[in-house]
């Protein structure tokens, strides 16, 4: 049973195609998938497709470099359409700080921080973008007392990382795993307790191909190799993590 916490189905890459992309993740014993919004429009799309496809569940977010090109009547409605649907979704997210593009860390940090704001309002699981950020997206998780947080695609360092893991916080770990000497390490330290799996689908690209979320096999199949665990064992161990996080 596979799960991946990080998808962007709604993606103009599937929409041709989202019909026999579910079936393959099935034929792949892909569980669940969270697809996140990035923006209202996305929002509404997210939904939709959560309505159309058994497998798929919805995250309402704003993306950090959306949030620099809203402005506070459409932030508003973005807010009002998270709480009018907050029985049909099950997390908030994409949202975080994007240190990397970012033309107004302020502006990112205000929406941010609203968006944390109602998390805890509607009792909400959050699914965090911190991309060279690390350090501001942990103090405002601090502040705010965030009790239910994945990192999604986390670059930080070991202390930082150190830091999630001690607030019993998760990171959702990707395909790119295989290759990647960080997400290795971050594992490698990291409890079976606080790992999930993600694709980021279709962006973080494998081989020149569109991501898509049964690739979430390749990182259960670097957790169980760091973790001296067989497959089986910590694709339940995640999902399980899954469970708790999203569904109790
Ligand atoms: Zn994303």
């Amino acid at each position: 049973m596979l799960i991946d916490v990080h998808a962007h189905l709604d993606n103009e890459l599937f929409s041709k195609n989202i019909n026999e992309l579910i079936e393959e993740c099935k034929k792949n014993n892909v569980k669940e998938i969270i697809n996140n919004g990035l923006n209202l429009e996305s929002n509404k799309n997210t939904l939709e497709l959560s309505k159309n496809f058994d497998l798929i569940k919805a995250s309402f977010g704003l993306y950090p470099l959306e949030a620099e090109k809203i402005n506070s009547s459409n932030f508003n409605k973005l807010k009002s359409h998270i709480i009018e649907n907050s029985e049909n979704i099950i997390a908030i997210g994409e949202i975080g700080l994007d240190g990397k593009y970012s033309k107004d860390l302020k502006l990112q940090e205000k929406y941010f921080t609203e968006l944390l704001k109602l998390a805890k309002e509607i009792n909400k699981p959050i699914i965090v973008h911190s991309r060279q950020a690390e350090l501001k997206v942990l103090e405002l998780l601090k502040i705010n007392k965030m009790e239910k947080v994945v990192m999604h695609s986390f670059t930080g360092n070991k202390k930082i990382a150190k830091e999630i893991i001690n607030n019993n916080w998760f990171f959702s770990i990707p395909p790119c795993i295989i290759n990647s000497k960080h997400f290795q390490f971050l594992v490698e330290i990291t409890p079976i307790e606080n790992l999930l799996t993600e694709t980021d689908s279709p962006y973080q690209y494998t081989n020149h191909e569109p991501n898509k979320p049964f690739f979430v096999k390749y990182s259960i199949e670097m957790i169980s190799k760091i973790k001296n665990s067989n497959e089986k064992n910590i694709s339940q161990k995640v999902f399980d993590n899954y469970k708790n996080v999203f569904i109790n």
